[in-house]
């Protein structure tokens, strides 16, 4: 048994997966319980008032508790994706941000806002991505590639962006790769290797790739997805680019979280599989009334795993948790200075890029000649 920060008592579920840097039966033991009715108006309400009183805004991930998205917006602040959730806390005029999501996205938030405070309902809620990319080893990655550009996902620390040419998301890493290689320059790409390769196929790039996965999106399974739509004829499938080769080869759809909220708006469909953290259901079905959102299938929803399409970190944030560190300003992130600026460069560059690339300007003058042989 441990203690969630509302002091109440939780079993522990033990959950191994295979990869050996995800202690994932750690992260499923602070998953708060589920408040009753009761207790969830009244912390809602605690933590709308306290977020006046303190002058701060909630950013919340697609992949979190409803409960936290619902409360980001009903007070003003925003459910998105993380790069969208940091730009959005830079620009707010909140002095302090609260947000429900993973540390890398904490982190990314310090980045582009240090002067503000960033708070996290937990510092351990994780992601296999980070976890499995070390700064020291991806330093000594780099180091025997220097000829390559180092491109690397938001699904990283502070450190490793620290360490990067430039920073993607999965809704602009296509763009930005395939500006890369027009400029004849060869990749070096982390941490998602599944991601990595899908950017590959789709652009021709010379890349290549550190061995890391997500452990939500690697449990998707191709044969038992065929099973699925079979039953489904009907469904367009949607699916996130971190998922297997053979899986995104069976989309109707493949993008980021963004993309697949559009999809689920534009296609000629009213039901739809989708293979991406079931917390994205949340949001599909509020905006699509009348449409019907299936789960992909995984591995295998055993007695022991909660649900494999839901990643065990972000189910660490929980109401309770935004109350307490609203309340007592605890949980505060913090990046070494150095760090933050050194981050700056290859985020900052994507920020350019996208934006030029949303006003329709030419991209290649933002490509600087790094790592040219
Ligand atoms: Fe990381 Fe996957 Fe969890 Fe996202 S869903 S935070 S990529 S482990």
């Amino acid at each position: 048994m441990t203690d969630t920060p509302s002091n109440v008592a939780i079993s522990v579920i033990d959950v191994e997966y295979e990869q050996p840097a995800c202690p994932t039966r750690h992260a499923w033991a602070r998953v708060p319980v589920e408040p009753t009715a009761v207790e969830r108006a009244a912390l809602k309400a605690k933590i709308t008032n306290l977020l006046r009183e303190k002058n701060a805004v909630m950013v919340s991930h697609y992949y979190v508790h409803p409960d936290l998205q619902d409360l980001a917006e009903a007070t003003g602040g925003m459910v998105s994706d993380s790069l969208e959730m940091a730009r959005f806390g830079r620009d707010h005029s909140a002095q302090t941000l609260v947000v429900s999501g993973v540390k890398f996205m904490g982190e990314t938030s310090k980045i582009l806002s240090p002067h503000k405070t960033v708070l996290m309902p937990d510092l351990d809620a994780t992601c296999s991505l980070d976890l499995g990319c070390p700064i020291d080893e991806f330093s000594a990655f780099c180091d025997a590639h220097p000829d390559r550009t180092v491109v690397v996902y938001a699904n990283t620390s502070a450190a490793v962006k620290a360490r990067a040419d430039w920073l993607v998301t999965s809704s602009c890493a296509l763009d930005i790769v395939r500006a890369l290689k027009d400029q004849g320059q060869k990749i070096l790409w982390a941490p998602d290797k599944h991601l990595g390769g899908y950017i590959q196929r789709e652009t021709g790039a010379d890349m290549v790739f550190w061995e890391g996965a997500c452990i939500v999106h690697d449990e998707f399974k191709a044969f038992e997805l065929e099973g699925l739509m079979a039953q489904h004829p009907l469904a367009k499938v949607l699916v996130h680019p971190e998922s297997p080769k053979d899986v995104i080869a069976l989309a109707h759809a493949v993008g980021s979280t963004s993309a697949i909220l559009k999809a689920a708006q534009t296609l000629d469909a009213t039901e739809f599989i989708v293979a991406t953290d079931n917390g994205m259901l949340h949001k599909l079905r509020t905006l699509n009334p009348g449409k019907t959102f299936i789960e992909a299938p995984t591995a295998g929803n055993s007695a022991t795993c909660k649900s494999c399409a839901h990643c065990p970190w972000m189910a660490m944030n929980g109401l309770a948790g935004v109350a307490h560190v609203l309340e007592h300003g605890t949980n505060a992130i913090h990046v070494d200075p150095v760090i933050i600026d050194r981050a700056r460069l290859p985020i900052d560059r994507m920020l350019a890029f996208t934006a030029a690339l949303k006003n329709g300007q030419p991209v290649g003058g933002l490509i600087p000649n790094i790592g040219a042989a």
